[in-house]
C-alpha cells in the first residue's frame, strides 16, 4: 500500500472540513502540477446539450481539472527532438484524476467519474480537456495550435473528473497568457511571434495570426490538417492506413517488407504505448517563452 492508493484514508490535509481544499491538495500530491474547479454551468455557453458534464454524469455540479507537465525538463533539452515523443510522457494527469475521483467517492460520498476524453463512437471525444482547463481557470488558448497555456508552466496535459459534489469554483483567468510580452515585441519587429516563425503558414507551416494594438490576440490561423500530418504520424490512423496497403499488396516479399518497416512497426508500438500517438512535433512549444523558467534545472 502506498500513499497513491485510491482508497487511502484521509491524511491530515484531507481531514480539514474543506473538501475542495482536500481534493486539490491530493491532486497535487499524486502527480498534478495544477488543479482547478469549474461549476458545470460554465459549459452551457460553449457546448451543445448532450455533451455537457451533467449529460455525462446526471446531477453533476462540479468538474475538477488536473494539469501535469508531460515531458520532463531533461526531455525538452535533448538534442534529438524525436526522443520527446517516446521519453516524454507519463500521463501523470490521468493517474492523478483517477485517484481524485476515487477520493471524492470514498471521502465525500458523492459520485465522481473521469471525464471522457476519447470518443465512444465517431471521431469526436465527448469532452474537450482544453475547454475544461480554460473553464477551471488553468490557462488560455494560444497562437500555437490553440494549445492552452498555463501562466506558470505553459504546455500542460489535462484530465478532469466530473462530480455531483458542490465544490468551491475557481475564477477563470482574466488575462490571456498568450502572447507573452516578448512575443508581442517579436511580432512588432518581424510580423511573427516565435511560434509562428517556427512553423510559418506562408512557408509550408501551420501557424499565422495577428496581434492588435493592445498586444492581444486579434486573429489566429492554425492549419490543423497540415499539423496533424507532422505531429501525429503514428497512431490509430497510420495503423489503419498501413493495414489497407499491406492487405492489398500482392507481392509476398514486398508485403513482408512493409510489415517489418519502420512505419508499420512504429504504428504498432504507438498503439501499444499510447503515449507515442499523442504527438511527434513540439517545435511551436519549444520556442514558446511561457513556462520556460519552470523547465530550467541545473
Ligand atoms: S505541432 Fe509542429 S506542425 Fe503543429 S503547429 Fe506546432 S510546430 Fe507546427
Ligand atoms: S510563442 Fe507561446 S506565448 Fe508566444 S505567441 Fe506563440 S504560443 Fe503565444
Amino acid at each position: 500500500m502506498t500513499a497513491l492508493q485510491n482508497d487511502t484514508p484521509a491524511s491530515s490535509e484531507d481531514l480539514t472540513d474543506d473538501p475542495t481544499a482536500a481534493i486539490k491538495a491530493l491532486a497535487l500530491r499524486v502527480g498534478g502540477d495544477v488543479v482547478g474547479v469549474a461549476p458545470v454551468d460554465r459549459w452551457d455557453e460553449f457546448v451543445p446539450e448532450g455533451y455537457r458534464p451533467r449529460d455525462i454524469l446526471p446531477g453533476a455540479k462540479s468538474v475538477v481539472v488536473v494539469g501535469s507537465r508531460g515531458p520532463t525538463m531533461g526531455a525538452w533539452r535533448c538534442p534529438d527532438a524525436r526522443l520527446m515523443e517516446i521519453n516524454g510522457y507519463d500521463f501523470g494527469n490521468d493517474r492523478a484524476i483517477h485517484i481524485v475521483a476515487n477520493h471524492i467517492e470514498t471521502q465525500t460520498g458523492h459520485y465522481a467519474m473521469q471525464a471522457p476524453t476519447l470518443p465512444v463512437a465517431g471521431h469526436q471525444p465527448l469532452m474537450s480537456m482544453m475547454l475544461a482547463a480554460v473553464l477551471a481557470g488553468l490557462g488560455t488558448r494560444s497562437f500555437a495550435a490553440n494549445i492552452i497555456l498555463n501562466p506558470k508552466y505553459g504546455l500542460l496535459y489535462y484530465s478532469a473528473a466530473i462530480t455531483t459534489a458542490q465544490l468551491a469554483p475557481d475564477e477563470m483567468l482574466e488575462q490571456m497568457v498568450c502572447p507573452a510580452p516578448m512575443c508581442v515585441a517579436t511580432y512588432r519587429n518581424i510580423g511573427k511571434t516565435p511560434c509562428m516563425a517556427a512553423c510559418p503558414a506562408d512557408e509550408g507551416g501551420c501557424l499565422d495570426g495577428s496581434i492588435d494594438e493592445d498586444g492581444r490576440i486579434e486573429e489566429v490561423y492554425y492549419d490543423r490538417e497540415r499539423c496533424s500530418t507532422r505531429a501525429m504520424n503514428f497512431g490509430i490512423n497510420s495503423l489503419q492506413k498501413a493495414l489497407i496497403e499491406i492487405i492489398d499488396e500482392q507481392d509476398a516479399e514486398r508485403r513482408k517488407t512493409m510489415i517489418n518497416s519502420d512505419f508499420f512497426t512504429r504504428s504498432c508500438t504507438s498503439m501499444g504505448h499510447f503515449k507515442e500517438s499523442v504527438a511527434q512535433c513540439f517545435e511551436c512549444m519549444r520556442v514558446c517563452p511561457i513556462g520556460r523558467a519552470e523547465r530550467k534545472l541545473k
